[in-house]
C-alpha cells in the first residue's frame, strides 16, 4: 500500500482542463459508482467524498448535493446536515486514523484558494505531530503512504454503517443506537 504522490500538486494542476468541463461534485452527485467516484456517504442533501488529491491520509470533503457557490445560498437544513456529517466524519477519522488533530475549513472563491469554484465544500484534514515535514516545506510534495482505495475501504463502513438518517437533524446523527450497528458508534 505504499503510495508516493510526488509531486502531487502537479497532478492536480494537470487535471485543470478536465475540471473546467464540469463540476466534479455535481458529477459525483449524479454518478452511480460511488466507489469509483470516492463517495463515502450520501445524506439527504449533502454527501461525503474523499479528496482525490489529499493533503493527508483520510482527507475528506463534505459537499452539498446542490451546486451552490456560497454558504448564503444554502438552505439551513443543508448547512445543519453538513455540520452533523462533520461530527460523523470526525468520529470515523478518530476511530481509524487516531489523528492528534483535524483541520476543518472552506475556501470560498478563487482568491481563497477554492479548487472547485461554485460548489462550496468543507474539508476535513487529519493531522499528526510532525506531518508537515521537510518534503512538504522544501519540495512542495506530500508523501501519502496510504492508497485512496484503501482509505475508502476503511472509512466507508464507519460512515455508511451509520444508517440512512443523513446526519439530520442535529443530534440524530450524533445519537448512538438507532440503526447504528456497532462499527458506527461514536463513543
Ligand atoms: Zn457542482
Amino acid at each position: 500500500m505504499e503510495k508516493l504522490f510526488s509531486p502531487w500538486r502537479l497532478r492536480y494542476i494537470a487535471s485543470d482542463r478536465r475540471r473546467i468541463r464540469g463540476c466534479v461534485f455535481c458529477r459525483a452527485v449524479k454518478g452511480r459508482d460511488d466507489r469509483a467516484n470516492l463517495v463515502l456517504y450520501r445524506g439527504r442533501s449533502a454527501f461525503v467524498i474523499l479528496n482525490k488529491y489529499p493533503y493527508n491520509n483520510g482527507h475528506l470533503m463534505i459537499v452539498p448535493d446542490a451546486h451552490l457557490p456560497t454558504l448564503h445560498d444554502a438552505p439551513a437544513a443543508t448547512l445543519a446536515e453538513m455540520m452533523a456529517l462533520a461530527v460523523r466524519c470526525e468520529s470515523a477519522l478518530q476511530a481509524i486514523y487516531r489523528p492528534t488533530g483535524i483541520n476543518l475549513g472552506m475556501n470560498l472563491g478563487r482568491s481563497a484558494g477554492a479548487g472547485i469554484e461554485g460548489h462550496f465544500h468543507l474539508h476535513l484534514v487529519p493531522r499528526w505531530d510532525g506531518d508537515t515535514n521537510f518534503m512538504t516545506v522544501v519540495h512542495g510534495t506530500r508523501v501519502i503512504p496510504e492508497a485512496l482505495a484503501s482509505t475508502y475501504r476503511r472509512l466507508r463502513p464507519l460512515l455508511a454503517g451509520a444508517g440512512g438518517d443523513g446526519g439530520l437533524p442535529a443530534g440524530a446523527a450524533a445519537t448512538p443506537g438507532r440503526r447504528r450497528r456497532g462499527s458506527g458508534r461514536r463513543r
